[in-house]
């Protein structure tokens, strides 16, 4: 049976229940835990590596016993709390332009405010930046900020885009050869420990269940009506993945369970879960591009399930991982098929990649169309969408949408707008039905 948790938020009058899946309670007590052992920091000893979700090297930076630190991850806790604004005006008063991706203005504003963590505790200090650089050039900036600011030992993994869309022999050594020659030796330094291939072999083995789980639960949306929402509701299934969990027996716990959860639901018919219980008659099936907005994520997602549309899939829930067309962190081969995931990041896609994928999504998760939710300070994603959504178009037929908001700046999200285009987008799903002679 699924097990479902009413929890009372607190957040602004009047209090609201919130429904929550098991698996949603132990993803929030998982990031709870991992606040704490960051800020624990100056008791335990334990050295931390900031580092970036695309491209993350999650079972490496554990063979050094190094913690986790992803500052887009910080952004979005502080966006979901709604304090995220607060820090994006402190950042440009210190003189960052109105354009620059908000969550580098939500991480610096907070540390030019304190530096608290979600627990309201201090953040440690990173020991070393660990840049992998898969495709947003942000990030390089990024950390050449925090540099400036901890002065700390930083290796930089350069991974080649794919600008002619495919992996090239060449492009795997050339990555490989940085993480035997540049990263390991410089984590090696950082840490005092020294790297044990075999330990890496180990939490793959752990990565590669998780992947496994975390595939099997996405595509489950291929069915009618889809037990899942691939964007909103996604956000918590691929949170321990992309994040600090990647490679532990609690990850591979996390997925089995959730996989159990989310079969469950299919067994019974039952649509997605959402934060008011379970979603009415599935109407819409939707592929959506471009991340969320976080200040306003549950108004943004109400605006879908009141309406009765689900997001079958999406590409944000790819950003940490392209799984679903096969890859797979592989154990015999360890440090090749880090280069591999690298490589095969979202952000490192061209974007005949991309349109691909998404032409692709729409027809096996028979959706009714795409929408696009452009991030005004986030070029990585935006830049190419209203090409992508043409194309799109032009290749199923389906209608495509357009929206625009922010990640974590509130002033960038007008709920009036995005609703009244979101109504029109679905009476025009409706009318291509009606004159298609479906019958829905
Ligand atoms: S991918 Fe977008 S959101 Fe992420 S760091 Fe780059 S610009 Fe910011």
């Amino acid at each position: 049976m699924t097990t479902q948790t009413k929890i009372v938020t607190s957040r602004a009058a009047p209090a609201k229940e919130v429904i929550k899946d098991a698996s949603m309670k132990k993803q929030k007590e998982m990031m709870a835990a991992h606040y704490d052992r960051l800020t624990n920091v100056p008791e335990t000893g334990d050295k931390v590596a900031a580092t970036f979700v695309p491209g993350n090297l999650n079972e490496l930076i554990m063979c050094f016993d190094l913690l986790n630190n992803l500052p887009e991850v910080n952004a979005i806790q502080n966006g979901l709390r709604r304090v995220s604004g607060s820090f994006v005006l402190e950042a440009e008063k210190l003189g960052h332009s109105e354009d620059v991706c908000t969550y580098v203005k939500s991480d610096l504003g907070m540390m030019a405010k304190g530096n608290l963590a979600p627990n309201g505790k201090k953040f440690p200090n990173p020991d070393v930046l660990l840049l992998s650089y898969t495709g947003c050039f942000t990030f390089m900036k990024w950390f050449e900020l925090i540099r400036q600011k901890y002065n700390c030992e930083t290796t930089m993994l350069h991974v080649p885009y794919q600008g002619d869309g495919k992996i090239s022999q060449n492009m795997r050594d050339y990555v490989v050869k940085q993480i035997k020659e540049n990263v390991i030796p410089s984590l090696e330094r950082v840490s005092g420990v020294k790297f044990d291939i075999d330990r890496l072999r180990q939490y793959m083995k752990e990565s590669v269940k998780a992947e496994e789980d975390l595939v099997h639960v996405l595509q489950s949306a291929k069915n009618r009506p889809s037990p899942i929402d691939g964007y909103f509701g996604a956000v918590y299934y691929i949170g321990p993945i992309f994040t600090a969990f990647r490679g532990t027996r609690e990850a591979t716990e996390f997925y089995r369970v959730l996989r159990q959860e989310i079969d469950q639901r299919l067994r019974e018919g039952k649509g997605p879960i959402t934060p008011e219980g379970e979603m009415g008659e599935e109407k819409y099936r939707l592929v959506v591009e471009g991340p969320p907005n976080w200040t306003s994520f549950r108004e943004f997602w109400k605006m879908f399930y009141d309406e009765g549309a689900v997001v079958v899939t999406s590409t944000y829930a790819k950003v940490g991982g392209v799984y679903d067309f096969g890859f797979r962190h592989d154990p015999d081969h360890p440090i090749e098929s880090l280069a591999e995931y690298c490589l095969g990041c979202y952000t490192n896609l061209n974007l005949p990649q991309r349109i691909d994928m998404i032409c692709k999504y729409i027809d096996e998760y028979q959706a009714d169309g795409l929408l696009i939710n452009s991030i005004k300070s986030c070029n990585s994603f935006s830049a190419g969408q209203l090409l992508i959504l043409r194309e799109v178009e032009k290749r199923t037929g389906k209608p495509a949408a357009f929206i625009e908001s922010d990640l974590v700046d509130p002033r960038y999200f007008s709920a009036a707008n995005i609703k009244n285009r979101l109504e029109s987008y679905f009476q025009m799903i409706k009318q291509k039905r009606t004159a298609a002679g479906a019958v829905h």
